[in-house]
């Protein structure tokens, strides 16, 4: 095992790190979003309690105040009729205080409905209001710990920054310029292990001959199907 071969693969060590955390640390903006949308579940729920009981209770005392408008009325034909004098009009007035008391009996029933939906919402707000204060603590303890991660993740990867700056130093100069170049543009990941006679960053096969060079390692393999640069793990040296 040459050392150009061994600085090789302690960036390739360094990179499929640094790899993995990066990942991680993508995935936590959506576990973010999750959390976020399950308190937002919760929020709406007691809002949407919240605006129907309002609502309710709106209309029930607009219908309260026409019931009490047609009770003034029907008061207003009771005293008429004790005024009249012939049978007719009397009829009339009485149809008028049935035709007011049938409406006015219609918006109690409506009342009585509408109450009981609001008793029905009001004896469900405190298991709304805890569902959502449950969730407000636990999605805060989520997102805290998802903060955390971060904040782990990132020095994680600054510190494998400073560590791949530190083994990029004994190789030569245009070497480090290349293993640069092709792990900016290859995900991160230049030099990747052959495994099972394939190359690790693209699966693709070795010739007889590639996997021949391999084993002798004595230099660095460029794989022609990713252009990664290919070796055999240096645990395998006995193979
Ligand atoms: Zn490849």
């Amino acid at each position: 095992m040459t050392d150009e071969l061994l600085h090789h693969w302690a960036l390739h060590l360094i990179d499929e790190e640094a790899v993995r955390h990066a990942s991680d640390r993508a995935k936590l903006p959506d576990l973010r979003r999750v959390q976020e949308a399950r308190l937002a579940t919760e929020r709406r729920k007691v809002e949407a309690s919240a605006k129907r009981s309002a609502e309710l209770s709106a209309r029930r005392r607009a219908l309260e105040r026409d019931a009490a408008a047609f009770e003034v009325q029907e008061k207003k034909y009771r005293t008429q009729l004790d005024a009249v004098t012939d049978q007719k009009q009397y009829e009339a007035v009485q149809h008028e205080i049935a035709g007011v008391a049938g409406k006015r009996g219609d918006l109690e029933t409506t009342v009585l409905e509408i109450l009981e939906e609001e008793e029905s919402l009001a004896a469900g707000k405190p298991a709304l209001d805890a569902a959502l204060a449950k969730t407000e603590q636990e999605t805060a303890v989520q997102i805290t710990k998802l903060g955390a991660e971060e904040t782990r993740l990132a020095e994680r990867i600054a510190e494998l920054d400073r560590r791949r700056t530190e083994a990029t130093q004994p190789l030569e100069p245009a070497a480090r310029v290349r293993y640069e170049k092709v792990r900016v543009s290859k995900g991160g990941r230049a030099v990747v292990a052959v495994t099972n006679g394939a190359c690790g960053g693209c699966a693709r096969n070795l010739t007889p001959h590639a996997q021949q060079d391999a084993r002798k390692r004595d230099r660095l393999l460029t794989c022609d199907g990713c252009g990664r640069f290919m070796m055999l793990p240096p645990e395998e040296s006995g193979t």
